[in-house]
């Protein structure tokens, strides 16, 4: 094969075309449609999540062991991650915990600025372990101000008979404290 070196290839300082400004759509300049597709789909949650859920619907946190790495697991898993062992002995957990990591968020889920943001993160639950075990969630009655790393939080439930089996069947995670 003859010597290409020489041949290097050349590209557009800008790559051609025009950038859509948020104003030509607010304009009607650009012309665009919405479409809402109608998709319908199961989704199989595995034995550990299924239980886990069925667990939220009644109100309760479910955890799981690993006797061999001394774990306490929420959300529980069908297996250990460390050891890859099947896991055993079902607990139900109590429903509080401190806050591990949080954000205070000025975007609402569909990435709409918002005046009030909404305070997210994760809560290490009180009774899994090691720590820090436990998952993400909404927290709420506590400002942007007040709320902080190591604080103590407690579930707030929906009312039994809107609970449907989803992580949400948690509104929030509160301080605890104040009488309870
Ligand atoms: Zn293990």
């Amino acid at each position: 094969m003859e010597n290409r070196k020489e041949e290097k290839p050349t590209y557009p300082k800008y790559a051609p075309g025009t950038h859509v400004r948020t104003s030509d759509i607010r304009d009607k300049k650009i012309t665009y449609t919405w479409w809402e597709p109608e998709i319908q789909y199961a989704w199989s949650l595995g034995n550990a999540m299924s239980k886990f859920l069925q667990g939220l619907k009644e109100g309760k946190i479910l955890g799981v062991h690993c006797h061999k790495c001394n774990r306490l697991i929420v959300p529980p898993r069908s297996f250990c991650e460390y050891c890859y062992g099947p896991t055993e002995d079902w607990v139900e957990l109590k429903d509080t915990g401190t806050i591990n990591t949080y954000s205070v968020s000025y975007l609402d889920p569909n990435a709409n600025r918002i005046e009030e943001p909404i305070l997210i993160g994760v809560i290490s639950i009180d009774e899994a372990y090691p720590k820090p075990m436990g998952f993400m969630h909404y927290f709420g009655e506590m400002s942007k101000d007040e709320i902080h790393i190591g604080m103590k939080v407690k579930a707030v439930w929906k009312p039994e008979d809107e609970r449907e089996g989803s992580i949400n069947d948690i509104k929030y995670f509160k301080p605890l404290g104040g009488g309870e």
